[in-house]
């Protein structure tokens, strides 16, 4: 490999992704504009005019400020590459810590402080998107002194797991030879899984109260919609969601037929308990279809595929020089092939992406037929109506924009599916 070609194609993808991004926010505005007169036809008669232009210009002033961070995301990755960012940060960290502390702590040091950067970096767009965007448009319910304490908390669990994690990761790139890319992979993989499994017990509920749900019709009902189903309980519980936004959902847990249900308050607050069975029903058919099991079984498959790609190109000189970074001569460069792989790769995943987005749609369809033959279409279909409104989701989004980014099928391909009209 040639540093020069590296570079090249490294520009190259990244200014491609950047157009694609802006392009594709562009033509979403111009459809979202051009429909905000009036309410599409097939929901003339449910949908009131203000909630339409609510969801119009709540869409529109996400896609501005996603010009802008884009813009300047693209920007950032530029300056700790061909800027030469990198670059200084590693030799300051290097020369201030492998002295004293030797290797991995200088490696440690240097993803902390990368992390650290970028998250300052990217603070401002996150206060303003939280306490102008979505204020403006009431979403917002999170205190000042409330995001400062979830961000110290973020912090104190980052480093207190995800900092082992790296050091072990790190310690096998140094270490287990030729393979360590494999070995790598089973570390993270599993690591992951564990962490699903204790999330809901033991992280979530640092950042949200859970209480029982004490509404006892809701329970039987819900009970029996999962017996039906082939599904236990485990559990019925109500998240104060409203605590930092006003969106709302609703979610289960846990593994094999034993699940957790969650209810966001939100949830419970705006949907009847005939809605609220349809929506656990659209639920259940992710589960019924295994649609979780498939998307960690891609994801998995992905992640080996990204160690590989990483296990060879830590190896390649070109690698090191083609994105402006020196290499190290005393200590190992593993840190640094790592940080150069996080900064890489996105720009090429970026085109990837609309295939991750395809099959989730095709998965909620799937999800929503399961509702129709376990609940009523009718109930799923006056839910998802008051989700789309509260959520201030647009009904009429560009076709490409939707193919290329959409997790979900708007509002009006998904109620074409039920069969029901609006
Ligand atoms: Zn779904």
């Amino acid at each position: 490999m040639n540093p020069a070609v590296v570079s090249l194609v490294f520009v190259v993808v990244l200014m491609a992704s950047l157009a694609v991004r802006l392009w594709l926010a562009t033509r979403q505005m111009r459809h979202v504009a051009e429909h905000r007169a009036a309410v599409p036809a097939a929901f003339s008669g449910t949908v009131a005019l203000a909630a339409h232009q609510k969801a119009a210009d709540y869409t529109m002033a996400k896609l501005r400020f996603g010009l802008f961070t884009d813009t300047f995301g693209a920007i950032v990755l530029l300056g700790w590459t061909l800027l030469g960012g990198l670059d200084a940060l590693n030799a300051a960290v290097r020369d201030v810590v492998a002295p004293r502390w030797g290797g991995i702590p200088y490696e440690l040091a240097l993803i902390g402080a990368f992390v650290l950067i970028g998250g300052i970096l990217d603070l401002p767009f996150e206060l303003w998107r939280i306490f102008r965007l979505e204020e403006r448009f009431g979403f917002n319910k999170i205190t000042a002194k409330l995001f400062i304490v979830d961000t110290i908390k973020s912090l104190v669990l980052s480093v207190l797991i995800g900092g082992p994690i790296l050091a072990l990761i790190l310690w096998l790139m140094h270490a287990a030879g030729t393979l360590w890319w494999l070995w790598a992979w089973g570390v993270l993989t599993g690591f992951q899984l564990l962490a699903m499994v204790v999330y809901p017990t033991l992280i979530a509920p640092l950042f949200n109260k859970f209480e029982p749900l004490a509404d006892e019709s809701l329970i039987a009902r819900v009970q029996a919609l999962m017996q039906r189903c082939g599904f236990r309980a485990r559990g019925f519980f109500v998240m104060d969601g409203s605590r930092r936004s006003a969106h709302s959902n609703a979610y289960f847990t846990g593994f094999g037929t034993a699940k957790r249900v969650v209810f966001y308050d939100t949830l419970l607050k705006r949907l009847s308990g005939d809605e609220v069975e349809a929506v656990l029903a659209h639920e259940l058919g992710h589960f019924h279809h295994r649609h979780i099991v498939k998307r960690l079984a891609v994801f998995f498959a992905f992640s080996l595929a990204g160690f590989a790609l990483l296990g060879w190109l830590a190896n390649q000189v070109a690698f090191y020089a083609g994105l402006n970074v020196m290499i190290n001569a005393l200590v190992p460069n593993d840190a640094l092939a790592l940080l150069l792989f996080m900064i890489a790769v996105p720009p090429f995943m970026y085109f990837v992406s609309p295939l991750f987005a395809a099959m989730s749609r095709r998965a909620e369809f799937e999800a929503d037929a399961f509702a129709r033959s376990n609940a009523s279409a009718g109930d799923l279909v006056r839910a998802l109506l008051k989700l789309y409104e509260d959520n201030a989701s647009t009904l009429t989004p560009d076709p490409l924009y939707v193919r290329f980014y959409y997790s979900h099928p708007p509002a009006s391909a998904r109620i074409a599916a039920l069969g029901v009209a609006a």
